[in-house]
């Protein structure tokens, strides 16, 4: 499957599993009782040219195999009750768990999605005016069980189109853009009817539409657009606080946000990119919604609640201990820190700023690819630092 998204493929790849249209797939039940299977003990790769040359899914097959393993090791769909989980090169912890819980959202993401919707509502609309929907029906939206109104189709799109307009509706005057609290998403999101109390709703139908929507054959949608919508709804909406507790529970959500709405000044660029078809919508500039996290700890936290045992954090390079532990905002009662194995008389520390041909080094953006790797210490020690 050549799509960039990972979304985007796993849905594809339901909707073949469902239809049974994927030959690979098709094939895993005869195969997983190969001799060559039941006697070795395969890794991914060995898997994939297992796939490759019998014409077999790797992945289903591994699962199969797996109900006939004495031992397994579990990797994904990992269950986190109980757990111990161990972070190693942890010094990129802080920058992996701030990325993974902010968001862009972009006029060409809702723009995109909007098209999606309204593909899928002119389809539908088409059904239910041919009187009997069921008839018309593909074998593959009957069997991936698509069951939608086309009030609730119109209903998302409605959402996405109020979120556009919300969006938008902001004054940005200078390319800085405009800066808020976190807790100010919720008053933007409540503008296009996306709240508490609406968004377990909204987050089943995006579900349902984009399996639809990926696995329709010879159809190709960006779906990314609704993909983000639905993430950003977990992301904003997460715990189910009563309606006493909402408040707090927002207020805890956010205290670590910052929402910032900022012109959009790459939507040329966009509509060069692989969903041609959506471009005539994309082409408008509009402002971009940011959502950006700014401690570590918000995803450490959610971590923790999610009840694991024990988190192991390891690395060569987390001094100083205690600023990376507070920004972690997580208990840590045991801490180990070895001293540096290099002895401080085995360390020069000195700015060269000529090489020995008397050539001015340096590492300035626009020299990043003329490297001087000359003898400048040393004839015999050739040394060269560059910033990464
Ligand atoms: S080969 Fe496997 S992963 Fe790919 S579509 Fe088929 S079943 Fe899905």
């Amino acid at each position: 499957m050549r799509q960039e998204n990972n979304h985007v493929k796993v849905h594809m790849c339901r909707a073949k599993v469902s239809t049974r249209s994927c030959v690979f797939y098709n094939n895993v039940e005869e195969r997983s009782t190969d001799r060559d299977l039941a006697n070795n003990i395969l890794d991914v790769e060995d898997l994939v040219k297992f796939g490759n040359k019998q014409r077999v899914c790797p992945y289903y097959l591994s699962r199969s195999l797996k109900q006939q393993a004495d031992v397994s090791r579990r990797a994904h769909n990992i269950e986190l009750n109980g757990a111990v989980v161990v972070f190693d090169e942890a010094h990129n912890v802080e920058k992996t768990c701030e990325e993974s819980t902010s968001f862009d959202l972009t006029p060409y993401d809702v723009a995109s999605a909007i098209t999606a919707v309204d593909r899928l509502l002119v389809e539908q609309a088409k059904e239910v005016r041919h009187g009997d929907p069921v008839q018309d029906f593909n074998v593959e939206s009957l069997n991936s069980g698509f069951k939608m109104t086309v009030e609730t189709i119109a209903k998302i799109k409605q959402i996405l189109l109020n979120l556009e307009a919300a969006v938008d509706s902001y004054e940005v005057p200078s390319e800085k853009g405009i800066t808020k609290p976190g807790i100010f998403i919720y008053e933007l999101l409540e503008r296009a009817h996306l709240t508490y109390n609406s968004k377990t709703e909204v987050y089943e139908a995006l579900e349902q539409i984009l399996g639809h929507l990926t696995g329709q054959q010879g159809v190709f949608l960006n779906t990314t657009g609704l993909q983000k919508l639905a993430n950003i709804i977990q992301l904003v909406f997460c715990g189910e606080p009563s309606e006493k507790e909402r408040q707090q529970q927002m207020e805890l959500n956010t205290v670590c946000f910052k929402v910032h709405i900022h012109r959009d000044n790459s939507f040329h660029k966009k509509t060069s990119g692989a969903d041609a078809w959506a471009a005539t919508s994309t082409k408008k500039q509009g402002n971009i919604l940011s959502y950006w996290c700014f401690s570590p700890g918000f995803s450490m936290q959610d971590l923790e609640n999610q009840g694991v045992r024990c988190i192991i954090l390891t690395s060569g390079t987390l001094s100083p201990l205690s600023s990376f532990t507070s920004e972690m905002r997580i208990n840590f009662p045991v801490s180990l820190e070895n001293r540096h194995v290099i002895e401080r008389d085995q360390i020069f520390v000195g700015v060269i700023d000529r090489g020995p041909d008397g050539v001015h080094l340096s590492s300035a953006f626009d020299r990043r690819f003329v490297v001087c790797l000359c003898p400048c210490v040393s004839p015999c020690v050739p040394v060269t630092v560059f910033p990464t």
